[in-house]
C-alpha cells in the first residue's frame, strides 16, 4: 500500500465505497484516493455546538444530544412530522422533520445525534427544524462542528458521505504521504506541508488554515506547470542544430543601411536577443511580442536575412493568404536590391507555379520562401531550412509549431504575436519559449484618435473621410460581421459599397476587398490601395491582422460591438503608421454594459497590452484570443488573473530549481520529479528527469 502510493489506491478499495458509489464518484473524476483527497470543498459552513438554552427564537444553530424517543404527527393529509426528543447536558430539546417519515427507523433511542436548522422556541419548548443531521457513532469520523466543508458534488453524493470519505482516506493515507515540494520553497512562502494541507483543506480548526493550504495547493499547481515548461525549455538546448550562421554576403547590413529609418532601442534589442540564439548551438525558441505596429517584421527579416547569407533557408509563415501576399510583395520589392529571390507559397496556386517553388526550395534555389499552412504539408522539402518565423502565432495551434520544426534539422524557430499577451497568460501559453518584447513604438507615431459614436454620425464620419481623401489619405471602413457566413458577409460588402459611391463618399475611389476574391484580385485590390489608386478600402476583417499601408489615416468599424477587443485592437492598428494624424471611429448603437466596456476600452488607451489585460477580465483566460484550442492548461485551484503574483514566483522557483538541478536527479528532488511524471504522464515521459 505505502509502496504503490495513493495515486495508484482504487478509491472503491476504501470502507464505504461499493460499485454504485465508485460509479457516481467517478462522474467526478475520482478515481484514487489522491482524486479523492484532491477533490477540495468549494466552500465551508460554520458550525458551533451550543447547548439549546443558549439559543434565540429564529436563530440557525447546530445542537448535540442522545435520543430520547420519536413521535409522529398527521395534523392534516399530506403532511407528517416527526418529532425527536433529544437530551443534551441539563435539559433537552426537540428536533423536528417534515415528511420524512425515514427517520424514525434511523434513530434508535440512545444514540448520538447532531441536528442543524432553525430555532424555534416554543410555549417555554425549543425546538429545531432540522435541514441536515449527522449520526455521531457509527462510521462517521469527520469532525462534526467548526468549519464544516461543502463540496462540489453530483447528485444521489450526500455532503455527510463526501465528509465520512475524505475524512476516512485522510486517517488512513496521511501518515503516508510525503511532500514533493523541496521544504527550502516550502519555507521560503510559509506553505504548509501536504499532509497537513490536505487536512486543513478539508477540515479547517480555524478559516486562516484553509486559506493557506489552498494558497499552497495553488503554488503547487502553478509551480509543477512552470517546472514542466522549464523543463522543455531546458530539453531544446540539449539538441544540436547542424546549422551555423556566417553572413558572409554581408545582408544583414546591407538591409539595415537600406532602411528609411534606424532601428528603435527596443528593436535592436530583441535583434541582439534574437541573434545570440541563432548563434547558440542549440535551436532558437523564442517569441517576438510588440504591439501592433512596433515593427517587428523588420527584425525578423533581419533574421532571415542571416540565414540567407549564410547560404541556408527562411521560411516565413504567416496565417491568411493576403498577408503572405503582402509579406511576399514588401520583401521581394525590399531584397531585390541584395539580389535575394523570394517565393510564395499558398494553397490557392496554380499547380504549375506550386511545382516549381517546391523543386526550388529541394534544391536551395529559392533561399527564402513566404506562405501560410500550405508550407506545413508534406510535399514540401527544404534544402536548408535553418530558420522559420511564424508570424501571428496566436492564429496557429501549437501542434502547426511543432510540425514546422521538424520540417528541417532542428531549425531557429521565431514566432510572432501582434496580439499582445498578458504577462501571465505568456508564461503559461508561451511558457516553452524565451520572450523578447518590443515595448516601444517607433518615434514620431501619434496615437490613433478613437471616438465611439451612434450610426447617426455616419454623415458626419463619411465627411471626415472626404477630407482625408482631399488631403491625400486613404481610409478603411470594415462592414459590420452579419453572420458567421461569409456569403453574406460579402453581399452586404458589396451593397455597403454601391450605398458609399451613390451618396456619402460619391466621388472616392471605391475599392472591396473580401474573403471570397480569388487570389490574384486580392493582390490586385491590395495593390491599388497601396499605391493610392483605391482611396476608400470598403473590407471584411480580412484586413485585421498585419496589413500595412502607412498613408491609410481613417478607419471606420460598422457595428464595432460586433467584434472582440482583440480584433478591434488590430484593425484600428491598420492606421496611426505612418506619420499622419489618424483616426479610429467606432460606429455602434448597442447599449449592453459589455459592448460599452468593450468600446470604452478602446477609447480609453491604444496600448495593446493594457488592453490585453481589459480582454482577459472581460472574458476569462479559456476564450481570450482563441487560446482555447491553443492548448492552455485547465487549472483546478489556480485562476490566472487572481494568481499572477503566485504565477510569476513559481514560475521564478521552477527556473532556479531547473538552473540547479537541471533534470531532478538530486535524491532531494526524487518525489518531484516522480510528482512530475504522474502529474504530466505522457508529457513528463520524454522529459529526461528523475
Ligand atoms: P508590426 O510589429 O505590426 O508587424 P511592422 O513591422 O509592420 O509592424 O511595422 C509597422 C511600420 O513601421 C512599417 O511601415 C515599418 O516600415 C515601420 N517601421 C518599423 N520600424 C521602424 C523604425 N524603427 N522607425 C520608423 N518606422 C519603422
Ligand atoms: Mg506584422
Amino acid at each position: 500500500m505505502v509502496e504503490t502510493g495513493y495515486e495508484c489506491y482504487p478509491v472503491q478499495y476504501l470502507k464505504m465505497v461499493g460499485p454504485r458509489r465508485f460509479a457516481l464518484l467517478k462522474k467526478l473524476g475520482i478515481k484514487t484516493v489522491k482524486d479523492l483527497l484532491y477533490h477540495f470543498p468549494r466552500e465551508y459552513r460554520e458550525r458551533t455546538v451550543k447547548p439549546s438554552s443558549a439559543c434565540a427564537h429564529g436563530e440557525q444553530a447546530t445542537l448535540q444530544g442522545r435520543v430520547l424517543g420519536v413521535s409522529e404527527l398527521n395534523p392534516r393529509p399530506g403532511l407528517w412530522v416527526t418529532r425527536v426528543q433529544i437530551q443534551e447536558p441539563g435539559g433537552y430539546f426537540i428536533a423536528v422533520w417534515f415528511n420524512q417519515r425515514y427517520i424514525k427507523k434511523m434513530l434508535a433511542s440512545g444514540s448520538r445525534i447532531q441536528v442543524t436548522g432553525k430555532i424555534e422556541r416554543r410555549f417555554g419548548e425549543v425546538q429545531l427544524l432540522v435541514t441536515d443531521y449527522e449520526l455521531l457513532d457509527g462510521e462517521t469520523r469527520a469532525p462534526q462542528s467548526g468549519l464544516i466543508p461543502v463540496y462540489p458534488l453530483t447528485e444521489q453524493l450526500s455532503q455527510r458521505l463526501m465528509r465520512s470519505l475524505v475524512s476516512l482516506a485522510l486517517d488512513e493515507w496521511l501518515p503516508h504521504i510525503h511532500d514533493f515540494l523541496p521544504p527550502e520553497i516550502r519555507q521560503k512562502f510559509s506553505l504548509p506541508d501536504l499532509a497537513s494541507a490536505l487536512r486543513q483543506i478539508h477540515f479547517p480548526a480555524v478559516e486562516k488554515e484553509a486559506i493557506r493550504a489552498r494558497k499552497r495547493f495553488i503554488f503547487e499547481e502553478l509551480f509543477l506547470l512552470q517546472l514542466l515548461l522549464a523543463l522543455r525549455r531546458r530539453q531544446n538546448t540539449r539538441r544540436m542544430k547542424p546549422h551555423r550562421y556566417h553572413d558572409r554576403r554581408n545582408l544583414v547590413e546591407s538591409f539595415l543601411s537600406s532602411l528609411p529609418f534606424t532601428l528603435t532601442d527596443a528593436q535592436q534589442q530583441a535583434w541582439e536577443e534574437i541573434k545570440a540564439d541563432m548563434d547558440a548551438p542549440w535551436p532558437m525558441n523564442r517569441l517576438l511580442q510588440g504591439d501592433v505596429g512596433a515593427g517587428k517584421t523588420v527584425v525578423s527579416t533581419l533574421a532571415l536575412l542571416r540565414a540567407v547569407g549564410s547560404g541556408l533557408q527562411g521560411a516565413l509563415m504567416v496565417p491568411t493568404e493576403i498577408l503572405a501576399e503582402q509579406h511576399y510583395l514588401t520583401l521581394s520589392r525590399d531584397l531585390a536590391p541584395l539580389g535575394i529571390e523570394v517565393g510564395l507559397l499558398s494553397g490557392s496556386m496554380k499547380k504549375k507555379e506550386r511545382e516549381k517553388i517546391l523543386s526550388g526550395l529541394a534544391s536551395g534555389e529559392i533561399p527564402l520562401v513566404v506562405g501560410t499552412q500550405a508550407l506545413i504539408q508534406e510535399k514540401v522539402q527544404f534544402k536548408a531550412l535553418a530558420l522559420v518565423v511564424i508570424d501571428e502565432q496566436h492564429r496557429f495551434g501549437v501542434r502547426q509549431r511543432a510540425k514546422l520544426q521538424y520540417k528541417g534539422h532542428c531549425p531557429d524557430v521565431l514566432v510572432m504575436t501582434a496580439t499582445p499577451i498578458p504577462r501571465t497568460l505568456a508564461l503559461t501559453l508561451y511558457g516553452d519559449l524565451e520572450v523578447s518584447t518590443i515595448s516601444q513604438l517607433p518615434p514620431g507615431r501619434q496615437p490613433v484618435q478613437t471616438y465611439v459614436l451612434p450610426s447617426s454620425y455616419l454623415p458626419r464620419v463619411y465627411g471626415l473621410v472626404q477630407r482625408e481623401v482631399e488631403k491625400g489619405g486613404q481610409a478603411y471602413v470594415v462592414c459590420p460581421l452579419v453572420e458567421e457566413s461569409e456569403k453574406i458577409d460579402v453581399r452586404a460588402a458589396v451593397e455597403l459599397v454601391e450605398e458609399l459611391s451613390r451618396g456619402p463618399l460619391a466621388g472616392c475611389r471605391i475599392g472591396l476587398l473580401h474573403g471570397r476574391l480569388k487570389p490574384g484580385e486580392k493582390e490586385e485590390v491590395m495593390e491599388a490601395f497601396r499605391t493610392g489608386q483605391i482611396q476608400v478600402l470598403v473590407t471584411t476583417t480580412v484586413v485585421e491582422v498585419g496589413v500595412d499601408v502607412p498613408t491609410a489615416t481613417v478607419m471606420v468599424i460598422l457595428d464595432a460591438d460586433r467584434f472582440g477587443l482583440a480584433q478591434l485592437h488590430q484593425l484600428r492598428g491598420r492606421v496611426g503608421r505612418g506619420k499622419a494624424r489618424s483616426y479610429c471611429i467606432l460606429i455602434s448603437d448597442s447599449n449592453t454594459e459589455e459592448a460599452r466596456f468593450r468600446l470604452q476600452a478602446m477609447t480609453s488607451t491604444t496600448d495593446g497590452f493594457a488592453l490585453a489585460e481589459k480582454d482577459l477580465q472581460l472574458r476569462g483566460p479559456g476564450e481570450f484570443a482563441g487560446t482555447r484550442q491553443s492548448g492552455l492548461p485547465e487549472f483546478k485551484v489556480a485562476d490566472l488573473i487572481r494568481d499572477w503574483r503566485a504565477l510569476q514566483l513559481a514560475r521564478e522557483e521552477a527556473v532556479a530549481l531547473i538552473k540547479k538541478d537541471p533534470e531532478l536527479k538530486a535524491p532531494e528532488h526524487r518525489l518531484l520529479a516522480r510528482e512530475m511524471r504522474i502529474r504530466f504522464g505522457e508529457k513528463a515521459g520524454y522529459l529526461d528527469i528523475g
